[in-house]
């Protein structure tokens, strides 16, 4: 059986063939790669949504350098803590990208002797096809963190790495005593990157740590360097941020223009644990 349920009517599905059917014969085709398209066509916004085709293929160039692997790590230790000896957990990445922090999470818990069940989906069709061609061991699916589709107290545990927060949809797919680990930016994540785009680059904002329905129980600071001097990549690292939208050309330009490129990095790991009723 599948870990998300019928975007329709929110019952379970069964693998049918190249398919996953509900009891009430809603269908929806296993792709080629393996993942699940689950947004009904009347949720669709724009007609490509998400990440495009190369913006997609710029995080993987990024990620797979392995840049961001000290937030990974620190992602998969974090993770460990909150399980506390579950040896079955199931777990979910919501707004999982190309996948990068998923699957190297689930490997990670088979390497520590624990046997996860995991899912991650995301809004960008192209992001999860490149997940699930590359991550056998995760159910994949196209799919919104507005409107999850998967059934009430699934999860173990979920992860947000910097994708859209719904904490209603979060405490209701995951389990009462379940964990949550959402990553933000730190205050001077990128700067170094900032002040070329930016005549006057600004720090990123402290996020508010309190949601319904959870409990924060700390927040786990990760910090590092980036240093390349490779443009591709310089330029692939753009791609990824909210300041690709936003740069003026000027900023643009200069980047450019860049050859090397050294920057402090960072993430805050925030971790919560569901409450154990559905009171709030
Ligand atoms: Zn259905």
């Amino acid at each position: 059986m599948s870990l998300f349920c019928c975007p329709i009517c929110h019952a379970p599905l069964q693998t049918d063939g190249n398919t996953l059917r509900c009891p009430a014969r809603h269908c929806f085709d296993i792709a080629a790669e393996g993942y699940c398209h689950l947004v009904p066509s009347s949720k669709m916004h724009a007609k490509i949504p998400g990440d495009s085709r190369d913006m997609v293929a710029a995080r993987r160039r990024f990620l797979s350098a392995g840049f961001y692997e000290i937030f990974s790590d620190a992602i998969n230790i974090s993770a460990m803590q909150i399980l506390n000896n579950n040896s079955h957990p199931v777990i979910l990445d919501a707004g999982c990208g190309e996948g990068y922090y998923t699957a190297r999470l689930g490997s990670f818990l088979r390497s520590k002797g624990l046997s996860p069940k995991a899912a991650g989906f995301d809004i960008s069709k192209f992001a999860v096809k490149a997940a699930a061609k590359q991550d056998k061991q995760t159910e994949y699916a196209v799919a919104s963190s507005f409107d999850i589709p998967a059934a009430d107290h699934t999860f173990d545990f979920m992860m947000n790495v910097f994708a859209p927060i719904v904490p209603a949809e979060f405490a209701r797919v995951l389990r009462p005593g379940g964990g949550l680990l959402i990553a933000v930016p730190s205050p001077r994540h990128l700067f170094g990157l900032k002040k070329v785009l930016y005549d006057t680059p600004y720090e990123n904002e402290t996020i508010d740590t309190a949601y319904d329905g959870f409990t924060f129980l700390e927040r786990i600071p990760v910090r590092g360097e980036l240093f390349t001097e490779d443009p591709q990549q310089i330029q692939a690292l753009f791609m990824m941020t909210p300041y690709y939208w936003k740069t003026p050309v000027s900023g643009c330009e200069r980047l450019k223009q860049c050859t090397a490129l050294s920057t402090e990095i960072g993430f805050d790991l925030l971790i919560y644990r569901r409450t154990a009723d559905d009171s709030f």
